[in-house]
């Protein structure tokens, strides 16, 4: 399984940062958050494959709901193109 970060998670990125343990800036690469953002997606994918395997065709399910919502938002803040969903 892999360890999805969150904000916290992340260290400084700054290339002059003195302390990227204790920065406060805490500089993130746009680069480094979209490729979180992707892993959250592919992990989100992969609970809905799960979901859909026991899934009633045409039942309201709102687990499936609540994380396509969630996969809907993440690729568009994070503005994630199919290109990149595909690597
Ligand atoms: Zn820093």
């Amino acid at each position: 399984m892999t360890e999805l970060r969150t904000l916290k998670d992340f260290r400084c990125e700054a290339d002059n940062c003195c302390d990227r343990d204790k920065c406060e800036n805490q500089s993130i690469k746009v680069n480094s958050l979209k490729a979180e953002a992707v892993k959250w997606i592919k992990n989100i994918d992969t609970n809905l494959n799960e979901e859909a395997k026991t899934h009633v065709r045409g039942e309201l399910n709102s687990k499936i709901s609540g994380l396509c919502a969630t996969r809907e938002w993440i690729t568009h803040f994070f503005n994630i193109t199919d290109e990149e969903l595909a690597k």
